[in-house]
């Protein structure tokens, strides 16, 4: 172990300080929160699980390891909190080419896809509104994380455990010498801001590209409410009864207020998934976490022992947390090393040194 784990500090709760606490928590080590109680992901994030990227019709990164990892980490939280966040939801893809359905059924053949890709289903089986001329078909999903409950419950837990404070770290206070913040000792000090980590004086190098999303909530008495759809958008039903409708990309930003452009982009990819009439009820922006390579940022600061980044979750943060929060905790307590591919070592060379 390179630190005794005595006293973390965790800076930033959204879902990547989340489920860190709540990995460290099951390990018995002493940490605490401090979120700006401000919050442009998490929050705003439809926390769909989805296990393809479709545009290549291939399995996302450690897929086959990420599913069943949250398929535990998720329903343990819920029953350590005593609050029900994560739902079962059956994904409906309406293929966007013959291209593409002709990739599905290559997939389909693969029998690395068995657990994910089902036959595509029959016209006669396909609601009348879906606008799919290619066909469509049913991908295997664990289904949704209800991100404003995830979030509310969480922060309730942990507040009332005496484990979260709201207040915006101030970097000022922090003496990464002494290990000291607002003269308090720490052992470690993990650093969870999600895109504002490209403003961190320490991490501020890493290669953020930060992707700002939006995401409309709309009604309908058409759809189905247990089924997700999918083509160039995606219509998921809700615990509440409406639908979520997302979401856009758009780098370079750090505005956070929800544009024109963007939900008429929505409505017409909307227009082109379905015939159903909706009704706009909502529309929220936020930022994704995300790096040019579309890996995490996980590790400790080359020069400034004891402050680490857990970030870079990106647009599936959702499935990747839990994975990433156990074997964290694992490298931390000496048990295991950071996946190569998600650990800030690879950009050591082409960016730190570059400073
Ligand atoms: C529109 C949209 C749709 C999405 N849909 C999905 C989806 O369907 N499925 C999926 O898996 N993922 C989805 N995501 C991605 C997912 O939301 C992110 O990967 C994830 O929420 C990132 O979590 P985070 O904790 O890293 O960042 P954040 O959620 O941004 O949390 C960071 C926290 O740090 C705090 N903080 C920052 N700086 C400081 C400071 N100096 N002092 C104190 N606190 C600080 C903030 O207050 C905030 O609460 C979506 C994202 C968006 C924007």
């Amino acid at each position: 172990m390179k630190h005794e784990l005595v006293k973390i500090i965790i800076v930033g709760g959204g879902l990547s300080g989340i489920t860190l606490a709540h990995q460290l928590e099951e390990k018995k080590i002493d940490f605490r929160i401090i979120d700006e109680g401000i919050n442009h992901s998490t929050k705003v994030a439809a926390g769909m699980i989805n296990p393809m990227t479709f545009r290549r019709m291939i399995k996302t990164w450690k897929g086959d390891e990420l599913i069943p990892t949250l398929k535990e980490f998720y329903p343990a939280i819920e029953k350590k909190i005593k609050h029900k966040f994560f739902f079962q939801r059956k994904l409906r893809r309406a293929f966007n080419s013959e291209h593409e359905r002709d990739l599905w059924m290559e997939r389909l053949e693969e029998n690395e896809y068995d657990d994910y890709l089902n036959p595509p289903e029959d016209k006669k089986n396909t609601p009348s509104h879906l606008k799919a001329p290619f066909g469509n078909g049913f991908l295997s999903t664990p289904g949704y994380v209800d991100a404003k409950k995830f979030m509310q419950y969480n922060h309730d837990y942990f507040i009332e455990k005496g484990l979260l404070e709201y207040g915006k770290f101030d970097f000022s206070e922090l003496d990464p010498s002494s290990k000291t913040y607002k003269n308090e000792e720490f052992s470690h000090l993990i650093f969870c801001e999600g895109y504002k980590g490209e403003d961190n004086p320490y991490f501020g190098y890493l290669p953020f590209s930060n992707a700002k999303g939006e995401v409309l909530t709309v009604n309908s008495d058409v759809f189905d409410k247990n089924e997700i759809l999918n083509k160039k958008c995606f219509i998921l039903p809700t615990e509440n009864g409406d639908f979520k409708l997302g979401a856009t990309y758009a780098w370079y930003t750090q505005d956070t207020s929800p544009t024109e452009e963007a939900k008429k982009e929505l409505l017409e990819n909307y227009n082109l998934l379905s015939s159903a009439p909706i009704e706009v009820i909502d529309h929220e922006a936020g930022i994704r976490p995300a790096v040019a390579d579309r890996r995490p940022l996980i590790g400790e600061h080359p020069t400034h022992k004891g402050l680490y980044i857990f970030n870079g979750l990106g647009s599936k943060g959702y499935m990747i947390a839990p994975y990433c929060a156990i074997e964290f905790v694992d490298f931390l307590m000496g048990k295991g090393e950071i996946d190569q591919e998600a650990d800030i070592q690879r950009f050591y060379k082409k960016h730190f040194n570059k400073q």
